[in-house]
């Protein structure tokens, strides 16, 4: 994995819910940006809602969370260290059959929106109902950060 410990995480959640990657080669990715694009970018990654977890993916291919950011929707909505997220508002997650109803559920979460995730914790599954929050101008600088970085051939030390 590329990047520091953040841009890698960072890659992750974009990768799940549709973050930066989803403007690899999109309209609005050119490869020098306009201030024009910049605006849309941020704008659709802000309509995009804010959960607050950190992913990473696991030998089988599935997504665990590996951090619940503190004072997060999702630490109020009870999400926990070492949750695999299995399926979203009933679409399962990781089945390519299933791409287009998760593009269409994603297409429609964004800040104050509720979603449903099916988790396993401790082999048994779980019902979690989130409502996504808006995305912190941190969380949105570093989302539209590694956007820019894919752009480029820099070289990121890694941490881990
Ligand atoms: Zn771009």
């Amino acid at each position: 994995m590329k990047g520091s410990l953040l841009s890698a995480s960072v890659a992750a959640v974009a990768l799940l819910f549709g973050g930066t990657a989803a403007y690899a080669g999109g309209e609005a990715c050119r490869a020098a940006h306009t201030q024009a694009d910049y605006q849309k970018m941020a704008e659709k990654l802000a309509a995009k809602g804010w959960l607050g977890i950190d992913t990473e993916k696991t030998a089988s291919g599935a997504y665990a969370v590996k951090a619940v950011v503190a004072g997060s929707p999702a630490e109020r909505a009870g999400f926990q260290k070492g949750d695999v997220l299995v399926a979203l508002n009933g679409v399962q997650l990781g089945d390519e059959s299933q791409k287009d109803a998760l593009y269409k559920v994603k297409s429609e979460l964004g800040p104050g929106k509720t979603a449903t995730y099916t988790v396993t914790r401790y082999g048994s599954e779980k019902a979690i109902t989130a409502t996504y929050g808006e995305v912190p101008r941190d969380v949105l600088a570093a989302w539209l950060g590694e956007h820019v970085l894919e752009h480029t051939s820099v070289a990121v030390a890694s941490v881990n």
